[in-house]
């Protein structure tokens, strides 16, 4: 039966079903998370199985204030405290000690929690509202592109989920920065919004863990290796963090990333478009400026910047509706702005980065 809700009926309604141990999906400013109280055991497994997520991929514990921080924390170091004060509410998730006795689920195990203060004012009032830190990993199935709308999140879990709150579309549109505070040195485990430079500005070094940096960074160094399926080879110890080492953010389509001009771009694509529709492939073309390609199946204009990181996962998400083959997308114009981006880019692409 429908009922009509007005907004606060509809947080309390949220809570209620997160304090009995449901899943409601939520708008943050980065992706949609799928809500799990960090208390209650079973809801946190349902997470995980809702989304088929490898079980040793950690949760995220989201809370509203500082104080909840000592639900899921033993302690906050100082420096992390420093960056809270800094980067809070906003789109930094900081690794500290777990405190015992809660669910192992949350940390898959491992000894310490990762914890952030969401900025959107839906996710706050919930977790205020629900009394206690949410557990909210991307609310999508394992693998493909994060939710950056409530449609996102029931195009692949609807009916198994007890609820989405509908906030509009993300303002970031990627995940969270991940990072480590170790001894007196800064370790993006993730890189995100909130970058090395912005990291830099407490006076401690700041450094890419091994497999964030081979993901984003040195794709420029031609790091063309597929990371589809498991950890690189190359790099020897077991990522820090988990998630690094899962195919990520992948459409159905094979994705093939260009990295050039515009011009560049309309000649590359103009041979490779009808060579594959030759085939009888249909292919998506995702430029960053309004072009015309009158032969594509489907095509969708990114944006430049922050514009095409807001973008991404509904354009990969629109040309798998569209049901096409192979997707051409040119990659942004400044990478080194662009870090966090190109390194969801090598993910979804399973290292499909081309320099044209
Ligand atoms: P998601 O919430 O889906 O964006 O994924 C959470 C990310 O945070 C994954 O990449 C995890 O590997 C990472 N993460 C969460 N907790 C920890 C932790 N305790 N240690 C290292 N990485 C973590
Ligand atoms: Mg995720």
């Amino acid at each position: 039966m429908q009922r009509a809700l007005a907004a606060q009926d509809i947080m309390v309604e949220a809570a209620a079903i997160l304090r009995a141990g449901g899943l409601v999906a939520f708008p943050t400013e980065t992706v949609y998370g799928l809500g799990a109280s960090v208390l209650n055991e079973s809801a946190l497994a349902r997470v995980f199985a809702v989304k088929r997520r490898p079980a040793d991929n950690p949760l995220i514990a989201h809370v509203a204030d500082m104080g909840q921080i000592e639900v899921v924390a033993q302690r906050v170091p100082p420096l992390s405290r420093t960056l809270m004060e800094a980067f809070w509410p906003g789109p930094l998730s900081i690794l500290l000690p777990v405190r015992t006795g809660l669910p192992k689920e949350l940390t898959a195990g491992l000894a310490t929690v990762a914890v952030r203060m969401p900025r959107h004012p839906l996710a706050l009032r919930l977790i205020r509202e629900a009394g206690a830190p949410l557990a909210a990993p991307s609310a999508n199935r394992s693998g493909r592109p994060s939710p950056t709308t409530a449609a996102h999140v029931l195009e692949d879990l609807s009916g198994e989920i007890d609820g989405v709150i509908d906030g509009g579309s993300c303002a970031i549109g990627i995940e969270s920065t991940v990072i480590e505070v170790v001894g007196d040195a800064i370790v993006i485990l993730r890189p995100g919004q909130i970058d090395a430079s912005a990291l830099s500005a407490f006076g401690v070094p700041v450094r890419y863990d091994a497999h964030a940096l081979r993901l984003s960074l040195d794709t420029r160094a031609g790091g063309g290796a597929d990371m589809g399926a498991g950890a690189d080879a190359s790099i020897g110890e077991a990522p820090r963090s988990p998630g690094q080492k899962y195919r990520h953010y992948a459409p159905r389509a094979d994705l093939q990333v260009l990295m050039g001009q515009d011009a560049a771009f309309v000649d590359f694509v103009g041979s490779a478009l009808r060579e594959a529709q030759a085939q009888g492939r249909r292919v998506a073309v995702l430029p960053r400026r309004e072009q015309i390609f009158s032969q594509a199946d489907f095509s969708y204009v990114l944006g430049e910047d922050d514009e095409m990181t807001a973008r991404l996962y509904d354009a990969l998400r629109a040309c798998d509706s569209a049901g096409v083959d192979i997707i051409y997308l040119q990659g942004p114009q400044d990478e080194e702005r662009s870090a966090a981006l190109v390194n969801r880019l090598h993910k979804a692409a399973g290292g499909k980065i081309l320099r044209i």
